[in-house]
């Protein structure tokens, strides 16, 4: 509690295919690509999308909906919205940067169909960088799997000679339900491999506009785009570098609470905080689920996290109302650095 700065890295999971878009078209071999990181050209999900998604979500949570957005917010500093986040207020440019940042999410392991059935790839120097404690691939060989099968393995259109006995060393990163599922259908893959095999393998769909007047398909209106599948799992990290001494967090979670007025004295919505009439914004630390309190979220890191697990119902990204976007948060730990 009395340090300022963490690092902690986060394992999701798509639980829909997931399209953050480039904002290009008909740049490659789809009318909307998503993004990917230049040198590698392995699709990520920006840092930002997750931070924007984070933002908005755990503004809804805090019942903070004008802080939700990139402008309009409370600007308060005891808005724990706006204390982690920060905020930008009105025409002056008065604002300030908030104490978080959220890095790229990048794959961790990666679902393709094989003659074995889907099996998720990665790579030992992906593992490697996400904390994972794994040995070298053995000499000489093209896959390495945690399957009980040796010998040939397909991913995709690809043929490879595989050998089985992988084992990676969990580090609490890998603590939940759903990478067990996956732990004995992993395959590593040589680095120069595991960019054409993931890109081989995305989600393509083609859609087509249809006029509202004749409900019939628009003259050209065919469209390809692209998405991560979905049983993605990808890595991220959150920094909380709280330079305002979590000044918001004393006494360990206290219950402050808001209390809005819709006709302030200027005719504008205002917030009092601290005030009896209001309701609180977070509870006590020392709630916890167990007695059917929400969580004590005390301090930045557990806003951001707030704001993530809506993720996985609410979504991140484009092509929402074609059932895109939604990513489930598995598990985090904080990193000594
Ligand atoms: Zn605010």
């Amino acid at each position: 509690m009395t340090r300022n700065f963490s690092l902690n890295r986060c394992l999701f999971m798509t639980v829909d295919p997931v399209h953050i878009g480039t904002g290009g078209y008909r740049l490659g071999r789809v009318d909307a690509a998503i993004a990917r990181e230049p040198g590698t050209k392995l699709p990520k999900i920006p840092g930002t999308s997750l931070h924007g998604a984070a933002r908005h979500y755990a503004a809804y949570r805090y019942n903070k909906p004008d802080c939700a957005g990139q402008k309009g917010h409370c600007g308060n500093g005891t808005c724990p919205i706006c204390y982690t986040f920060g905020f930008a207020k009105g025409s002056d440019a008065q604002g300030y940067a908030g104490v978080v940042s959220v890095s790229d999410a990048r794959i961790l392991f990666f679902p393709v169909n094989s003659m074995h059935g889907p099996v998720w790839v990665s790579t030992v120097y992906i593992l490697r960088e996400a904390g994972l404690k794994v040995d070298d691939m053995p000499e000489g060989t093209e896959a390495w799997t945690s399957l009980d099968k040796e010998g040939d393995i397909n991913l995709g259109w690809l043929m490879l000679k595989s050998k089985n006995g992988l084992k990676i060393e969990d580090n609490g990163l890998l603590d939940n339900s759903e990478y067990k599922a996956i732990k004995n259908r992993l395959v590593l893959v040589d680095d120069s491999l595991f960019s054409r095999i993931v890109n081989s393998n995305l989600e393509v769909r083609t859609s087509v506009s249809i006029d509202p007047v004749t409900g019939a398909a628009d003259e050209g209106a065919l469209f390809t785009y692209e998405a991560i599948p979905r049983a993605t799992f990808l890595w991220a990290e959150v920094v909380v570098d709280d330079y305002r001494d979590k000044n918001l967090w004393k006494d360990g979670g206290i219950i402050w609470k808001c209390y809005k007025e819709e006709n302030g004295p200027d005719g504008k919505v205002k917030y009092y905080n601290n005030d009896e009439k209001g309701r609180a914004l977070y509870p006590a630390a020392t709630n916890g689920l167990n007695n059917g309190e929400p969580k004590g979220w005390k301090c930045a890191w557990d806003v951001v996290n707030a704001g993530l697990e809506w993720s996985e119902y609410l979504g991140i990204g484009g092509m929402g109302t074609r059932g895109f976007g939604r990513l489930r948060k598995l598990t985090d730990r904080e990193v000594q650095v």
